[in-house]
């Protein structure tokens, strides 16, 4: 009986072994080095490399207990993982990590090492803002998203995916931490920056047009089993470099919103933007090419739907103009939300980012925390009256001034 026919957590050393017993990447004799390389706080991530030939391959796997608190979580969630990443990549080949193996008893995932791209959210705070970016960034989302709506799949087809992708602890985490608690912080858990205390209570907990507008958008993400969305793409879920980006990481995908995505995405470029707008270090053509960045990808993945749209949709119904009108301004109106909830989120909750928690100077770090929190407030209150990429960074750029 093998080592790994049943579950129990790997170390260094068991994955060399995993590698080649398993999924037969190295020969037996082949010399190899394995480091544990995650620096997320939910799973394991180790990378195999030969010493000989300098090839490679990353083991990601699933532990009960999540790593940071130790509290249980599903790991159901990785075979959710290794499915979407799959699927995603059969519809936009070259964004994803090519799959290996999928180990239902370890709860391991095998898959490409894509460690020549760097993770996006530390390549922008160095001011490698990547002119492809736009681009990439919109077809990624245009490609992964619309196939899998029922407009253009099988209906049956598509509501036994919504079974297999119901993904009930992943999303109860989102449910909490970036659609009520920011709003109504019934847990305790918010970290408020001393001297925001005042300004959070008035203009998020007590502002009762705002936290009606949040309870819609998180009923939305709750009951709109729209498409498989990836769930939490953020800037460190993308990795880039000068040829293009990858997208790892989609343990939270189920099926909802497409706009969660997208607002993910468009959420978490500002704070690069933010930050370099209140430190006012680095490249001083950095925050014209981020918003830029900023204002393509929003008008390129409204454009890019639309095309899909035209392209994949069949259905008569659907391809009255009112239908799709009406369809496709209330995904980027869902984007525009969720942006907004994104970047709240991030700064009041306890899951922060780097650009927001590295300001070291308490007035920048305060008036950078409300300009976003008044980014958000706007983006929530407003997505509705057809936003575009220009109008959004244009708001940004008036409450900076
Ligand atoms: P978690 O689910 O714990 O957040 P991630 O999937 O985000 O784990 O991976 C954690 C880190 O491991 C990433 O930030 C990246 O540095 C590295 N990593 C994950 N997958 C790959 C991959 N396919 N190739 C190279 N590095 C990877
Ligand atoms: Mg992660």
């Amino acid at each position: 009986m093998s080592q790994f026919s049943q579950f129990f957590l790997m170390k260094p050393e068991d994955v060399k072994r995993y590698v080649v017993e398993v999924i037969h990447y190295f020969a037996p004799d082949e010399q190899t080095d394995c480091v544990e390389i995650g620096d997320g706080n939910i799973n394991y991530v180790f990378q195999v490399r030969s010493r000989t030939s300098g090839r490679s391959v990353i083991v990601k796997q699933a532990d009960k207990l999540l790593r940071s608190s130790g509290r249980p979580l599903d790991i159901y969630r990785n075979k959710i993982e290794a499915e979407t990443l799959k699927l995603e990549s059969s519809l936009a080949p070259g964004f994803i990590p090519q799959v290996f193996y999928y180990d239902e008893t370890m709860a391991a995932l095998s898959m490409e090492d894509i460690s020549a791209y760097k993770n996006l959210r530390k390549e922008l705070a160095a001011d490698r803002v990547y002119g492809h970016l736009s681009e990439n960034l919109s077809t990624f989302l245009a490609e992964s998203l619309l196939p899998t709506t029922d407009l253009v799949m099988d209906r049956k087809e598509k509501k036994d995916r919504v079974k297999f992708f119901t993904n009930p602890e992943l999303c109860d985490i989102t449910e909490d931490l970036v659609l009520t608690e920011p709003y109504e912080d019934y847990k305790g858990r918010n970290i408020i920056t001393p001297g925001n205390e005042a300004f959070v209570r008035t203009f998020l907990y007590e502002d009762q047009d705002l936290r009606a507008q949040v309870g819609l958008l998180r009923s939305n993400f709750m009951n709109n089993a729209q498409a498989l969305i990836h769930g939490d793409l953020h800037s460190g879920s993308i990795f880039a470099n000068e040829n293009g980006i990858k997208v790892i990481d989609p343990e939270f995908a189920f099926y909802g919103p497409m706009g969660y995505d997208i607002g993910n995405v468009i959420g978490n470029l500002f704070f690069a933007w933010a930050n370099k707008a209140f430190t006012k270090t680095g490249d001083p053509a950095a925050p014209g090419a981020l918003e830029r960045t900023i204002r393509e990808t929003c008008d390129l993945t409204a454009a890019k739907l639309a095309e899909q749209y035209d392209r994949l949709v069949k259905f008569p119904l659907y391809r009255t103009e009112g239908f799709r009108r009406a369809y496709l301004d209330g995904v980027m109106a869902d984007a525009y939300g969720y942006a907004g909830t994104e970047i709240i989120r991030r700064v009041v909750g306890d899951s922060k980012v780097m650009e927001v928690t590295s300001v070291q100077d308490t007035a920048q770090r305060l008036a950078m925390e409300r300009a976003l929190i008044k980014l958000g407030i706007w983006l929530i209150k407003e997505r509705e009256r057809g936003l575009t990429g220009g109008t959004v960074t244009a708001a940004f750029c008036m409450i900076l001034a």
